[in-house]
């Protein structure tokens, strides 16, 4: 281990105990693509110890040109879990999760809670505002990066240490946004943009105070912005809006929104109310999505319990069930379970529904 990290270590700014730091940290990327392919490579090969990744799409020959993460033989495999192959044979001292899902309202808290650092590797500007406000929520830094033809930017995001994403772009924008798809990218561009990004996200795994007594200084309340066709770069000095709808405010009562993509993930799932669940067939599976102290403290009779955030990493757990088997899949509220459903749907669970309303609709309480 110690060859392995001695390029880094040698350095002053990081050395053994910085090196520990990292191999403790864990780090999120929401997007497996052009920028998070790069970011995620330098922070595997780091000695990140812990790597999440979150990505729903398949591998297209289209993402070649600059997805660096994969090759010819990925082809129409989920990009989250192929991705988190390539990390593992770069690094076998580090634990990777996939997560094969799309980030939405109403997974995005139980995927970033268990990360110390979350990696804005999405290219969607509907996916950055709810990511940007799911990290105020808990308190998380975010590493914010967006790339445009050849104009890209970076930046930190910490509510307790400085400006949000909104509050450089308070709301999302009403008209249509272009995309890397319909705008255009070059490779190298992701490349450079995505490395910056995956050093930004290494400094915060080693942590502010750290940074700060080791003369690093990463990019809280500054914007580096590259123009790759000059080769221009500038840092803005970006400070906090106190009008700023999210981190202005109290971050408890932050509100979670899909933006423009709402709900397309849960749309096609079919809701239960609790009266009809309970005169479901008796081999019908009660999938109860919760985390442990919930299911603790009282559970459907005869429910089967796997967390939300372990049934979208490993799926697995219901490995026994075939896939034509009645599930309704609830959580407290019902906005988990609907994420769950969609899943089951995906990994092709055919009889899936919801309970509606919840666990708190549930008359019967075991
Ligand atoms: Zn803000």
């Amino acid at each position: 281990m110690t060859n392995r990290y001695a390029r880094q270590t040698v350095l002053p700014a990081l050395g053994a105990d910085g090196q520990d730091r990292l191999n403790q940290a864990s780090v999120l990327c929401v997007g497996a693509g052009g920028l998070g392919s790069p970011a995620l490579l330098y922070l595997a090969a780091a000695g990140i110890g812990r790597i999440g990744i979150v990505d729903h799409d398949r591998v297209e020959i289209s993402n070649l040109q600059r997805q660096i993460l994969f090759t010819e033989g990925d082809m129409a495999t989920n990009k989250a879990e192929t991705a988190g192959q390539k990390l593992s044979h770069l690094n076998s001292h580090i634990r990777v999760d996939a997560y094969p899902v799309r980030l939405t309202a109403a997974n995005a808290l139980s995927l970033l809670a268990a990360y110390d650092v979350i990696l804005d590797g999405t290219d969607t500007v509907a996916s950055k505002f709810l990511l940007n406000d799911a990290c105020l929520r808990l308190g998380k830094p975010l590493v914010h990066a967006s790339i445009l033809g050849f104009q890209g930017q970076v930046s930190v995001f910490w509510g307790r240490h400085g400006p949000c994403y909104r509050c450089l772009y308070p709301h999302p924008p009403k008209g249509y946004v272009l995309n890397c798809a319909e705008a255009g990218v070059i490779g190298a561009m992701a490349g450079m943009v995505g490395a910056v990004q995956g050093l930004q996200a290494l400094m915060m795994a080693l942590g502010l105070s750290w940074c700060h007594s080791h003369g690093l200084d990463p990019l809280l309340g500054r914007v580096w912005v590259l123009d790759a066709r000059s080769m221009n770069s500038r840092l803005l000095t970006l400070g906090k809006n106190p009008s700023c709808p999210v981190c202005a405010g109290d971050a408890a009562s932050i509100v979670l929104d899909d933006g423009n993509d709402a709900a397309c993930q849960s749309r096609d799932v079919q809701g239960i109310a609790a009266d009809d669940a309970q005169q479901c067939s008796p081999d019908t599976v009660f999938l109860d999505v919760r985390e442990l102290h919930e299911w603790r403290s009282g559970h459907i009779t005869g429910a089967r319990h796997l967390p939300l955030g372990q049934l979208l990493a490993e799926g697995e757990g219901l490995d026994d069930l075939p896939q034509n088997a009645p599930i309704v899949v609830y959580c407290q509220h019902g906005i988990r379970s609907l994420t769950g459903a969609a899943h089951l749907q995906r990994l092709g669970y055919t009889n899936v529904s919801h309970l509606e309303g919840g666990f708190v609709r549930w008359p019967q309480r075991a």
